[in-house]
């Protein structure tokens, strides 16, 4: 048992949006009492000076290519992809992936995110290091059609899904993932879907990223990225859609209708120069948009807390608006809207009784939060990654006083760069 007392608390239950000065009993894996607690308990976490807000979830990455940070920067998406990435990924073995994974995981707690929605390659490595730190993620093998390799691919993809879904307490899930729209066909899209419908799980695809991923599909199909995927029926399964940048009022229309899950990735548009999604828009459809830093190649880390005042502050400019996306609702993008995308949310996403103890303690005992004039305001504008002071993974601490309790950090970084310098000269 874990007791944290007199804490300010962020439950992003639907009810209160602060509750002031209360305690919180963890009991094995789930939050057993919030409220005036005496009971005695193993763990006494002091919650003066500091908040509580579920686990942040990272809706979309790709966590192992921070092998590749920095690696090319500066060039549009297409062209990244091609002539940068797509090339040096074919390089990657399962080693390269653990790394990358440990990598990244640990960045994540350092930057309390708890959950993270994945799409790589060699995932049965990513799996095992979410077991060995003890976070919590949904991973998807990245499909990109080579038609000469479609069986052995599906066949891949349910090996890994009976493999590992459900495995480490169930805090690893698996979902199936057609790339994108513009690396498949209809019908290698539907196999996948056939797929995931057959295996009771998810889809995972980036949609309408760029303008000319737009003009492309309306070239080739007649139809956005969007109207495409729905009239061939991907949308009657639960689907998470990476980027929705470009999307007409029909678009919004669709995916309010067929309850797909956006995801949010300011920092990676940004970058990439994809452009601005239309986040107000969704927001004001009720969609619950969710938030995410895309691979550490094009952010270039996975601190949450960026992408929380992106979307906070970009909205405003671009809709010219202050009022288009509030400091609270970037952080329900950052918590409760990322469990619905991951099909979580009766877990995870929000501090409730009954629900996973999957909860991250941010020190607000410091300069930039004084004075605390407003609690939500200061972690959605104020809040930098490495003001998580203390993060807990079902029941269990993974971070203390900011000291990883899971991961050899010193050991994860000196194996990165020694796999990094022997990938980057691999013929
Ligand atoms: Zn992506």
């Amino acid at each position: 048992m874990i007791l944290i007392k007199d804490i300010t608390v962020l439950p992003f239950d639907g009810k209160d949006k602060v509750i002031a000065k209360t305690d919180v009993l963890i009991k094995g894996d789930r939050i057993e009492k919030i409220g005036k607690i005496d009971e005695k308990a193993d763990r006494l976490i002091d919650g003066n000076g500091k908040v509580l807000m579920p686990g942040i979830v990272n809706a979309h990455t790709h966590i192992a290519m921070s092998l590749l940070r920095n690696y090319a920067d500066d060039m549009p998406l297409h062209e990244w992809l091609n002539d940068a990435i797509w090339p040096i990924e074919g390089k990657m073995n399962a080693e390269d992936i653990y790394w990358g994974s440990m990598l990244t995981i640990a960045e994540m707690i350092l930057s309390g995110t708890t959950t993270f929605l994945d799409m790589y390659d060699f995932m049965e490595e990513t799996a095992k290091a979410v077991d060995q730190a003890g976070v919590r993620g949904v991973l998807t093998y990245g499909s990109i059609e080579r038609p000469e390799r479609t069986e052995k691919n599906i066949e891949k993809y349910r090996n890994f899904f009976k493999e590992c879904d459900g495995m480490a307490d169930g805090r690893v899930r698996v979902m199936i993932a057609p790339h994108a729209p513009y690396t498949c066909s209809d019908s290698y899209i539907l196999r996948l879907k056939d797929l995931a419908d057959e295996l009771r799980t998810g889809i995972n695809i980036h949609v309408s990223e760029t303008q000319k991923e737009f003009d492309d599909s309306m070239t080739e199909y007649g139809k956005t990225p969007v109207q495409r995927l729905k009239d061939i029926g991907l949308f009657d399964t639960h689907t998470v859609a990476a980027h929705c940048v470009y999307l007409t009022d029909e678009d919004i229309d669709i995916i309010k209708e067929k309850n797909v899950y956006p995801v949010n990735n300011p920092t990676s548009n940004l970058k990439l120069a994809s452009g601005f999604a239309p986040i107000k828009k969704m927001l004001a459809k009720g969609i619950p948009v969710a938030l995410g830093t895309d691979g550490s190649s094009s952010n270039n880390n996975v601190n949450m807390f960026e992408e929380i005042h992106l979307a906070a502050i970009l909205n405003k400019a671009v809709d010219k608006d202050a009022t288009s996306v509030s400091a609270y609702e970037a952080l329900k993008m950052a918590t409760i809207n990322g469990a619905k995308a991951l099909g979580l949310d009766k877990e995870i996403g929000s501090i409730e009784v009954g629900k996973k103890a999957d909860l991250i303690l941010i020190d607000v005992d410091k300069p930039h939060f004084t004075p605390l004039n407003n609690v939500v305001s200061a972690i959605a504008y104020s809040a930098q990654g490495s003001d998580v002071d203390t993060v807990i993974v079902d029941g269990k601490l993974l971070m203390e006083n900011r000291e990883l309790k899971t991961i050899d950090i010193e050991d994860v970084m000196k194996n990165t760069n020694r796999i990094v310098e022997d990938l980057i000269s691999r013929k």
